[in-house]
């Protein structure tokens, strides 16, 4: 078999609640099968103690340091939301706010704008010139966009804009002496000036301050950074592969190791997510490609409500999409999560994660069900993220070999 799918349940990984973790409780008998058809164990996706992110851990597993590897968070949503990035690209993910009249922020989600009116007014700033600079700017989902700055001498080592909550409008500065960063400060203080003139001017926006809705009149930057190409997958681990996921970060991050990324229909990147069209997304994108990462993102945002019985559920219907991966049998299953979102914390920590391999020859342990506990007994015992896509292009009969 030639062919390997990596299943993550985003922030899967949990603490025990009255003596059971929700994978521990959830009736889950596919996941078990698979624990004890294949190989299991635990893994710290960056190295114990560290709390990865949902981008680093991410990059991390598809066999990408983020010590080296990682281009801050505006790149990789960038490329989430389809725009092409060139070398040298500066990437900031935005928001569109609203300003009153005396220039204070009053709203920084623009009233939560609706997706398509966004994209309406959001058009006005696409393509804008602020001296030699190329401003790119897309709006995603309801209040948020995404701004490329192309042109020569930039810096991604500026400060944001957005002041994280309301109040104080701040101006970006430069985050060094280089005078790339202060450049490129300057662009996009100017930048944010030009687009809060043409978007007050917004005929849509106007119509919203008729209605008394919040117009969407000014942009706030956040999380700027550098694209730079790197080696893709094929590269680097001989391996073709594909994208299965509905949030643009995940598409993003593969995007940027040389994946695909195509739009599934029905995956949204929530709790609602169709996992079964997913599935049959990932048995198709095998057919011409040596690797799919199928990503399922209800679990982490069960884990950050807290909410125990709904991070069941969404375990309970994961399930089946593996039955399904299982059922077929054309492919090695790798299923893990990326980090740990327990539902006492309501945010990611660095607990350890379950994993699990499994396929037709490979090793088998003592395992019979897939859950923290039982997969601390599992046969590949404690494993980082790092060696992850190793493991994967040794099974898929690409690993080189050292020596002679
Ligand atoms: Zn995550
Ligand atoms: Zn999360």
């Amino acid at each position: 078999m030639n062919k390997a799918v990596l299943f993550i349940c985003d922030g899967l990984g949990d603490l025990p609640v009255r003596g059971k973790t929700p994978l521990e409780a959830a009736k889950k008998p596919n996941m078990d099968r698979l624990a004890r058809g294949g190989i299991c164990g635990m893994m710290s996706t960056l190295g114990a103690g560290v709390v990865p992110g949902s981008d680093t851990g991410h990059l991390q597993l598809l066999g990408y340091p983020p010590q080296e590897f990682y281009p801050g968070r505006g790149p990789l949503e960038a490329l989430g939301a389809g725009l092409p990035l060139l070398h040298g690209d500066i990437a900031f993910r935005c928001n569109f706010g609203t300003v009153d009249a005396r220039g204070r922020l009053i709203d920084r989600r623009a009233g939560r704008i609706a997706s398509g009116e966004a994209a309406e007014i959001g058009k006005s700033l696409d393509g804008m010139m602020v001296e030699k600079v190329l401003a790119i700017f897309k709006p995603t989902v309801e209040h948020r966009a995404s701004l490329v700055l192309r042109g020569a001498g930039l810096s991604s080592s500026v400060t944001d804009t957005d002041p994280h909550g309301q109040g104080e409008l701040s101006l970006c500065r430069a985050r060094d002496a280089s005078p790339e960063a202060s450049k490129t400060a300057e662009i996009v203080n100017r930048f944010v000036k030009m687009a809060h003139e043409r978007l007050s001017l917004h005929p849509q926006n106007q119509k919203r301050a008729r209605e008394r809705m919040m117009p969407a009149n000014y942009v706030l930057l956040r999380g700027a950074g550098t694209y730079r190409k790197i080696p893709g997958l094929k590269e680097r681990f001989g391996i073709s592969g594909s994208c299965i996921a509905g949030g643009a970060l995940y598409k993003g991050v593969c995007r940027y190791v040389g994946m695909d990324a195509p739009n599934v229909r029905g995956a949204t990147g929530t709790g609602n997510t169709d996992v079964m069209a997913k599935a049959d997304a990932a048995i198709a994108a095998l057919r011409t490609r040596d690797f799919a990462l199928l990503h399922v993102k209800g679990t982490d945002n069960f884990g950050h409500d807290g909410d125990f019985a709904g991070k069941k559920r969404m375990i309970e219907r994961i399930d089946k999409a593996v039955g399904k991966l299982m059922k077929w049998g054309g492919a090695y299953i790798v299923l893990t999560a990326d980090h740990s979102t327990p539902v006492s914390r309501k945010a990611h920590s660095a607990d350890p994660v379950p994993i699990c391999i499994w396929g037709p020859d490979v090793r088998t342990d003592d395992v019979k069900r897939f859950g923290e506990r039982a997969c601390a007994k599992g046969g590949l015992g404690h494993i980082t993220g790092a060696d992850v896509m190793p493991t994967i292009a040794s099974l898929l009969g690409k690993a080189k070999m050292l020596g002679s």
